[in-house]
């Protein structure tokens, strides 16, 4: 006779439930990144399986909702003026369930179409590149700038950094955050245990803003579908917004960034952290501990012990 096997063994951390929303995180993420993830190969039977996962995901959890909206593609026509018409992510809400640190706070908006494979990732990535290289949107950054920045890093990034707009060392090198606050963004990143190359890095705007000011209005609504097609591709399961501009731009707030940080708020299946910018942690060493507290209940929710 079989033994039967006990569903929760009081011995260990684990209990059903506890397995049954790891084992729907994980499937989340695979199909994120695109990979049939069940333990078969007939597609009927992977359907079935994903299914499954999507109701034993829906108890009460801060774990990403699967996704159900109904496989399209990501970008149709692969032409980026067309995703113009993309769902933008609505207004965070107020929150409807406990406000502890670890709760997601926003929309439960999916990402349009279907996750890409990496081939495709790649592909539609660098042909957004180039459109955003030849972009006249904003007449004067078309005509200031050197190089446009589109973004850099994985296409199946865990982690999304995103930051505000170039500045003249980016603007020369047509690369994010390659200057000094790159420097520390890079310190940042490694001490939450990642490679540079491993997570991906844009901006909210793509051409430098003479001066180094704050893009206008105007430029973050011209540039803002080139982010929100980034982030339909890359669908990470976290975005840190690195400083105001990028975090008021994606989660369509106009709270400070004391209000937002230190908590989860959501765009489509990403949770979004919010934090300080490097150039203003530059500038105010004394806020670097608060930036790393919101690092660290990001590495603490992915299952992550940095090593200090
Ligand atoms: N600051 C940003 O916000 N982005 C960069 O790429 C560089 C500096």
């Amino acid at each position: 006779m079989t033994p039967s096997r006990p569903v929760s063994d009081p011995e260990s951390s684990l209990d059903a439930h506890d397995i049954v929303q790891a084992t729907a995180a994980l499937a989340a993420h695979f199909d994120r990144l695109g990979m049939q993830f069940a333990p078969t190969s007939v597609a009927s039977e992977v359907q079935q399986w994903r299914e499954q996962f999507a109701i034993d995901a829906s108890s009460p959890s801060s774990v990403v909702p699967a996704r159900t909206a109904p496989l399209q593609p990501a970008i149709p026509e692969a032409r980026v003026d067309s995703l113009a018409k993309t769902k933008a992510p609505t207004q965070p809400e107020p929150p409807n369930r406990p406000s502890t640190s670890t709760a997601v706070i926003g929309s439960s908006d999916t990402y349009p179409g279907k996750s890409l494979p990496v081939i495709e990732r790649t592909d539609r990535l660098s042909e957004m590149a180039q459109m955003v290289a030849g972009c006249t949107r904003c007449d004067v950054l078309a005509k200031c700038r050197t190089r446009t920045v589109f973004g850099e890093g994985s296409v199946t990034p865990r982690v999304v950094f995103f930051g505000e707009a170039p500045g003249a060392d980016e603007d020369r090198a047509g690369r994010p955050f390659v200057g000094l606050a790159g420097q520390l963004l890079n310190k940042m990143i490694q001490a939450c245990t990642f490679a540079r190359e491993e997570v991906y890095i844009l901006n909210t705007v793509k051409c430098r803003p003479p001066g180094n000011r704050n893009p206008e209005p105007s430029e973050l609504q011209n540039c803002r579908e080139y982010f929100v097609s980034q982030l339909e591709i890359l669908r990470p399961e976290y975005i840190v917004c690195l400083g105001l501009i990028s975090s008021q731009a994606l989660l369509s707030s106009t709270l400070s960034i004391g209000r937002l940080r230190g908590k989860f708020h959501q765009y489509c299946e990403s949770k979004v952290v919010v934090t300080y910018h490097p150039a203003y942690l530059l500038r105010n060493p004394d806020a670097k501990k608060a930036a790393w507290d919101d690092l660290q209940m990001m590495l603490r929710d992915m299952g992550i012990t940095p090593g200090r």
